[in-house]
């Protein structure tokens, strides 16, 4: 090699790297270059790292903080540790909507087919009841025959058929997310922006997603519950994936109470396929009114209607005329699943055990703690106390009161259902708990708070001083 003047130039010396040296790096407080970060990315998912260097280096990215180059790198060096979906061939624009998760969170099973009915694909990978919120998969285990481990091959199947497939994520797709989340679970390193962000968007952008819906929880039953945490979050995964080539917005919205009237398996599905009949209980208004807001965005970034409002009335339109819950029985069929269980919802509902409990006093409710009653949904035999241990498809509640309303001694509060009489004992000492009553009225609070867009998240992460 030869420079202008025919000197000799040396070519680049390739220093190796090595682990400690990015955990010291970390340590002190200094910033990875993108080839550090795609090296020690590349170290877990071939598991070539030991466990303990990776761990290291999470505890000091969880004390000192990743700078936004550092979690580009990480989020797209994550992406690229495994296999990707290609949804070129689908030929529709391809988004797909995640939530940072909560209790009777079920608007999946409403945006997704409401998407697809009005033309838009939806690559759907979701995950399983974690901690005190529930699992989309687990939902949909509760209906005979649904298989959630589909190849992609089957999976780009369903999608070109119905529109939608909700599927769960393969072996093969982001690798170096499934060894690092389970170091954080171990080592008390979940809870870091950074790592929350390239966890959750390396798999939403390793299905090659055209656009991305986020909705980010705030208040009691959200896992980042202070307001200004659960703000960076959502401005952080708005740029990131916005840099990363997927056109995203964040919706701020609340979780200070379960989203709709139940919170399980089975019982959230049975509410959902309600609405997507075009019936209106006013118990499920709140789920009715953000799964259409949040169709609405899909809808507009899938270039199927002029913005995000004429989204709403689009996907208002496809919930009233059946045709959001006709791609939903489709896709159910398509993945292997028994509708003829939807045709007698209650019939199907067979808990161990149910029980009504009611108000011990009159007032308002004024709060509710909503990660305590996500707790209770649990220990009804909803959720895992382990990982891997089955879930109960028939135990949840049923809140038959909302934040706000006025309540007298006697009323019912909510329906139990348990795998057992034994399992109701905790939970119905955590949900008088959870339920707060006041003499007074508490003040309104919005159902979607704010929506960050790429401009707003730029503004916003230039603002913040972390
Ligand atoms: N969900 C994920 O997939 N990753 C996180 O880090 C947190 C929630």
């Amino acid at each position: 090699m030869s420079n202008s003047s025919g000197s000799a130039v040396p070519s680049p010396i390739h220093i190796p790297i090595h682990m400690i040296d990015l955990i010291r790096k970390k340590r002190d407080r200094g910033a990875l270059s993108e080839e550090e970060i795609r090296f020690l990315v590349g170290g877990a998912a071939s598991e070539t790292v030991p466990l303990e260097q990776l761990s290291a280096w999470l505890m000091a990215a969880w004390l000192n903080g990743l700078e936004l180059d550092e979690i580009r790198a990480l989020t797209v060096a994550m992406r690229d540790s495994g296999a990707k979906f290609d949804p070129s061939r689908l030929g529709k624009i391809a988004v797909d909507k995640h939530s940072t998760g909560g209790v009777g969170d079920k608007t999946s099973f409403l945006v997704a087919p409401i998407a697809a009915a009005c033309g838009v694909a939806v690559p759907m990978i979701s995950g399983r009841a974690l901690g005190h919120t529930g699992g989309t998969l687990d939902k949909l285990e509760a209906i005979p025959g649904y298989r959630t481990a589909l190849s992609l091959e089957e999976f780009e199947a369903v999608i070109k058929k119905c529109g939608a497939s909700i599927v769960s994520q393969t072996q093969a797709l982001v690798p170096a997310d499934r060894i690092l989340y389970a170091l954080r679970d171990r080592t008390g390193t979940v809870e870091s922006p950074g790592l929350i962000c390239a966890s959750i968007l390396s798999k939403k952008l390793a299905a090659g997603l055209d656009a991305l819906v986020l909705d980010v929880k705030t208040g009691s039953g959200a896992f980042l519950r202070k307001r200004e945490d659960a703000e960076y979050l959502a401005a952080l995964m708005v740029a990131t994936a916005e840099a990363a080539g997927t056109r995203t917005v964040a919706l701020m919205t609340d979780m200070g109470q379960p989203l709709g009237a139940m919170a399980g398996n089975w019982i959230e599905l049975m509410e959902s396929v309600d609405l997507l009949s075009g019936k209106r209980p006013a118990e499920s208004e709140d789920l009715r009114e953000l799964s259409l807001v949040l169709a609405g965005w899909m809808i507009f970034l899938g270039g199927e209607a002029i913005s995000p409002e004429d989204g709403f009335l689009r996907a208002d339109a496809a919930m009233a005329d059946g045709s959001g819950l006709t791609v939903f029985m489709e896709m159910i069929e398509a993945q292997g699943g028994d509708i003829s269980v939807f045709e007698d919802m209650a019939g199907f509902h067979k808990p161990g055990a149910t029980l009504v409990v009611e108000a011990r006093e009159s007032g308002y409710i004024s709060s509710m703690d909503t990660t305590m009653l996500g707790w209770a949904v649990q220990r009804l035999g909803a959720g895992r106390e382990k990982a891997g241990e089955p879930v109960d498809p028939h135990a949840g509640i049923h809140f038959h009161a909302r934040r706000g309303a006025f309540i007298e001694k006697g009323q019912p509060l909510a329906t139990l259902y348990a795998t057992s009489h034994a399992k109701l004992v905790e939970p119905i000492s955590l949900l008088k708990r959870a339920i707060v009553f006041s003499d007074v009225a508490p003040a309104p609070v919005e159902l979607v708070s704010r929506v960050f867009t790429r401009e707003d998240s730029e503004s916003y992460l230039r603002d913040a001083v972390r």
